[in-house]
């Protein structure tokens, strides 16, 4: 079950095995599969900013897609460059906790 967002809740420490792992300052450990978290990208290239129409074809994402580098934006979000050449993933830290599927891993901190 997944824990709910607050302001405070802040990743710690972003890293990539066979999934996109985030180790949140809350103790969570949130585990993400590359494509689905590639396919639900809202960034102005993927998803029209003024009437939300998708605009990315998924159809076209290779399935062996995989993130190359991760940095965050701002304090609210994570940008991941893909390996299909997308560089302006974004991925909010509350979209990421509440909207988007993740394992939960067994890491400790
Ligand atoms: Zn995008």
């Amino acid at each position: 079950m997944a824990l709910k967002f607050s302001n405070k809740t802040r990743p710690k420490e972003v890293f990539v095995d066979d999934k996109l792992n985030i180790l949140w300052a809350d103790g969570t450990h949130s585990r993400y599969d590359f494509y689905p978290l590639r396919c639900l990208c809202v960034c102005a290239a993927c998803v029209h900013e003024v009437t939300g129409e998708k605009l990315l074809d998924e159809a076209k994402i290779p399935k062996d897609i995989r993130p190359l580098a991760s940095e965050y934006v701002g304090n609210y979000a994570l940008g991941i460059t893909w390996s299909d050449q997308h560089s302006t993933g974004l991925y909010t830290f509350k979209r990421l906790r509440e909207d988007i599927p993740f394992e939960e891993g067994t890491r400790v901190n």
